[in-house]
């Protein structure tokens, strides 16, 4: 009940159209600092530390993939517009048009990066690179709220006391969002903790709320590998397919922006194995929100809730 009751309240706080502002409003002249993020889920944490501020706006709107986005129509006059960009960092973003344009720009941030720089230990190395989807653990993503005070003190140092009560009010919010989602997941059982997903972008999640004794990557693993191609091998599905044996999975879980495809092979190679495992009929958000899930903290819990819930069935 206490779980619920805490989850209204941050939803109740997050109260912006799901997209941010509109680009019109966003291009007034309204004195504010005029922040372009790559993600949705930047954009919350901006929106939430710059609050009367800023005027802020999301670059990637949508179901879209922000791992081989390139720019379109428009993107550049927003990117010459804003007086400060905040991005994924960790080569999330590596489209070449939009990388390009990133690394030139005059005030742009990677979260990511930065947070590297203070705590690379929190960090996983996924077949030698950096897993980028950081976001998928509140406590890590938190660390980024520091990040955008910083950045917005630099661009407003004004609001220096400002950003920085607004910053700890966030991170007081996220940080027991955090705690309430690991207590949830302490009453599934061991056996049952194994997260199988489309692509991989759920490392940060399972080691956050489904590893009790630290990480341990066999408990997520994906067909796709950390930016979603489609391009599967026959030797990635049986990977899958053995894994789901060998740990008596039966449920896997679809992304809201990705093509079940590599799912629907796994589950008809096990079929013909003998072996029952079914697609859960909620997607998870992975790297975008969606429907059911229209801010960075909704879409947490949304996706923690999903999991548990199918674990709890079965
Ligand atoms: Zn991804």
């Amino acid at each position: 009940m206490r779980f619920l009751f805490i989850i209204i309240l941050f939803f109740a706080s997050c109260t912006s159209s799901p997209q941010g502002m509109k680009l019109d409003e966003w291009m007034e002249n309204s004195g504010k600092v005029k922040v372009l993020s790559t993600t949705q889920m930047i954009d919350d944490l901006v929106e939430a530390v710059g609050g009367e501020r800023v005027d802020h706006l999301v670059l990637i709107q949508g179901e879209i993939d922000p791992h081989s986005y390139e720019l379109v129509k428009g993107d550049d006059e927003k990117l010459s517009f804003a007086d400060l960009v905040f991005g994924n960092g960790l080569q999330l973003e590596h489209g070449a048009s939009l990388r390009a344009r990133l690394e030139k720009h005059p005030h742009f941030v990677g979260l990511g990066d930065e947070i590297l720089k203070k705590e690379p230990q929190r960090f996983l190395p996924i077949d030698g690179v950096l897993d980028p989807h950081i976001w998928m653990d509140i406590s890590l993503w938190a660390e980024g709220v520091d990040v955008i005070a910083r950045a917005l003190t630099r661009q407003d140092p004004e609001g220096r006391e400002y950003f920085a009560k607004q910053a700890e009010e966030m991170k007081a919010k996220m940080l027991s969002l955090h705690k309430e989602i690991q207590d949830s997941f302490a009453l599934i059982p061991e056996e049952k903790r194994y997260l199988v997903t489309s692509h991989n972008a759920f490392n940060y999640f399972t080691r956050a709320y489904l590893c009790f004794e630290g990480w341990e990557s066999e408990r997520c693993s994906a067909p796709e590998g950390l930016s979603p191609d489609g391009q599967l091998s026959p030797s990635d599905i049986q990977r899958i397919v053995d894994h789901l044996c060998s740990h008596k999975i039966s449920v896997v879980f679809s992304e809201s922006n990705v093509s079940r495809d590599s799912l629907k092979k796994i589950v008809s190679c096990c079929q013909e194995k003998g072996v029952g495992v079914r697609i859960c009929h909620k997607p998870l958000y992975g790297d975008s929100m969606g429907e059911e899930a229209k801010n960075y903290l909704e879409m947490i819990h949304r996706n923690a809730e999903v999991i548990r819930n199918e674990w709890l069935r079965n």
